[in-house]
């Protein structure tokens, strides 16, 4: 099991709007701050914008910060929104599926219990359980100059 980079990529862009709550962010610094393609991360940022997550001011100083409070982001609903589209295995897309054992396959049932407790793990968390009081994260993804006051020892 693999998680596709676009769903990684849309946890880390979340998390980096959580640790910079007061700026607008740059697509371009994101991409750096994620180490990947400006493109890419430009997409997953336009599907975030559609779905809610963020919000975005054009122009030159514009850019995009999280439009939620963290703990309203469940990292279980980011997981199924970028994921849904993409099939678990074979059977699981009825329009596409070649698969000769359908008819009688008992492990596809299996397959969907086991990710039906996948996501429910990952509904009971949130950006904010994510972010807080993560002083390694903030370090990492922190853009203004200073170390947050709950960082400081
Ligand atoms: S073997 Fe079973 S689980 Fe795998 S694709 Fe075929 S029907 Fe689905």
């Amino acid at each position: 099991m693999r998680l596709t980079t676009r769903t990684n990529l849309a946890t880390r862009i979340l998390m980096a709007c959580a640790e910079n709550p007061d700026r607008l962010l740059k697509t371009a610094e994101v991409a750096t701050l994620c180490n990947c393609s400006i493109n890419h991360t430009a997409h997953v940022v336009q599907r975030l914008h559609t779905e809610g997550y963020v919000s975005t001011l054009r122009g030159r100083s514009g850019g995009f910060l999280l439009a939620l409070p963290p703990e309203k982001v469940s990292i279980g609903a980011v997981f199924r929104l970028f994921e849904a589209d993409i099939p678990f295995a074979e059977c699981f897309d009825p329009a596409t599926n070649t698969c000769p054992l359908s008819s009688s396959c008992r492990l596809k049932r299996y397959i969907e219990r086991a990710l039906d407790a996948f996501y429910h793990e990952l509904d009971m968390v949130t950006l904010r359980d994510l972010v807080q009081g993560n002083c390694g994260l903030s370090a990492l993804l922190t853009l203004r100059p200073e170390v947050p006051d709950s960082c400081v020892r």
